[in-house]
């Protein structure tokens, strides 16, 4: 059998282009390697409540697919942002409210010299375009690049890194992010356990094949992630055109860990519930943001940035662990670790070998590595999609979802 459209993956890139495919009337079979849908974003439950270990937030409300769509599968959403309660500290104290004033400022400078630097310059680390030597610099950079890109700023194209800023509100889908995306995978055709070895594209039909068997499709929309592409997870025959394998090796997964604690009782530390806090370092002191409480559920959620992360993901879990609890110490004290049970949740995206880390920001120079990667190939019958294709949402969800659809736009017309 033909199908139309073969989807490469069911993360949000590839359920999009399923069900573009579905609606426009078309035959479709995704194939994914793992035992589920939704790739980087999946709800575990052993907390007692969702807790998403990727993606979490659908960011950039405005844009973003997903905030019309979720209602339609039952997902109520919360805007997470008018929940968070923020507090900042310096050494084991809040900032003053002076202090909190100087900050913003802060970030408003780092902003607006990014997108000075980026509008008239040539491409540069983003690092070099960021201020610093001010007693808040130093906060915003680990922020901005280890923590919110997964990469320091000094190994992000500066073009890319101003084009990708996020804007808009936030929304956390209820039930999780993981469990949005099964919903709208639900009912779609997609084989589970079928990992895509080798992709046949030269011929009138593309022949995929695997542990599953061969599969022919008229197009094919391919969603894998950038460093199983780099890494040649799947011999493509022929041989993907150089550009488009530079494109993918310059488009790397920055890391980052996020681990949750469950509280041993009923102290909630004097926080009020959706309580956001981080701290003031010093140039090259590891961030780590930690929620308390997210709304009114008896964890915490921390996120280890990629200054440190792929070390303590070496170290394993419990080394994930000792880093979290050491922050909760930093800021409210010795004994407030002692707030929550023994044993955390932690994330291994940077050693999943069908992820290879988090989301994708592009190398210095490298900022038209994303529309080189979007490219469709083979008069847009082997199209690539997924979050680092896409121009502006990269590394989010929202993006991975508008890439798909995009994507399978082009692969029908072909
Ligand atoms: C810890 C973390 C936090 C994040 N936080 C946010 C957030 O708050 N908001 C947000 O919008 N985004 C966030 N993201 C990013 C978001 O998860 C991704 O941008 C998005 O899910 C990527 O979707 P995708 O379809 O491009 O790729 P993926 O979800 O990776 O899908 C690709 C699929 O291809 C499959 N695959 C791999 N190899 C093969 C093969 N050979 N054959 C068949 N299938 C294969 C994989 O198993 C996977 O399911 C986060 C990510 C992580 C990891």
């Amino acid at each position: 059998m033909t199908v139309d459209l073969l989807v490469i993956g069911a993360g949000a890139a590839g359920i999009a282009a399923a069900r573009a495919a579905l609606a426009a009337g078309r035959s479709v079979r995704v194939l994914e390697a793992r035992d589920r849908v939704g790739g980087r974003a999946l709800t575990d439950h052993s907390l007692g409540v969702p807790f998403d270990l990727g993606a979490t937030w659908l960011h950039a409300a405005e844009q973003n697919p997903l905030v019309p769509l979720a209602p339609t599968v039952g997902v109520a959403l919360v805007d997470s942002d008018a929940l968070r309660n923020e507090i900042t500290f310096a050494g084991m104290r809040p900032v003053t409210p002076a202090e909190d004033a100087a900050y913003g400022v802060a970030w408003n400078a780092f902003e607006a010299a990014i997108e000075a630097r980026a509008a008239r310059g040539p491409d540069i680390p983003a690092a070099d375009a960021a201020p610093s030597g001010g007693p808040w610099d130093a906060t915003i950079a680990a922020w901005q690049g280890e923590v919110i890109a997964a990469a320091p700023l000094a190994a992000i194209s500066l073009h890319d890194f101003a084009a990708t800023l996020l804007e808009g509100g936030n929304r956390l889908p209820e039930g999780g992010m993981g469990a949005l995306l099964e919903r709208l995978g639900a009912g779609l055709p997609v084989t589970l356990s079928a990992p895509v070895a080798t992709l046949r594209w030269g011929g009138a039909e593309a022949v995929a094949e695997g542990p599953f068997g061969t599969l022919r499709a008229r197009a094919v929309i391919c969603t894998l992630p950038t460093p199983l592409l780099s890494a040649g997870a799947i011999r493509f025959d022929p041989a993907l055109p150089a550009e488009v394998m530079q494109a993918a090796h310059d488009l790397p997964l920055g890391r980052a860990i996020k681990v949750g604690l469950h509280a041993a009782g009923e102290d909630r530390l004097g926080l009020p519930a959706h309580t956001s806090t981080d701290r003031q370092v010093r140039p090259g002191e590891a961030m780590v943001p930690i929620t308390f409480w997210p709304r009114s559920q008896p964890i915490a959620h921390g996120w280890i940035g990629a200054g440190v992360a792929p070390d303590i993901e070496r170290e394993g879990p419990a080394a994930a662990e000792a880093l979290m609890r050491e922050e909760i110490a930093k800021r409210l004290g010795h004994d407030a670790p002692r707030a929550f049970r023994p044993g955390a949740l932690v994330s291994a995206w940077g050693t999943d070998p069908l992820a290879r880390g988090v989301y994708s920001h592009a190398r210095v120079g490298a900022a038209g590595a994303r529309a080189v990667l979007a490219a469709p190939l083979a008069g847009g019958r082997l199209v690539f999609a997924g979050e680092a294709c896409h121009p502006t949402l990269a590394g989010t969800v929202g993006g991975a979802w508008l890439s798909g659809e995009a994507g399978a736009g082009i692969a029908l017309a072909a």
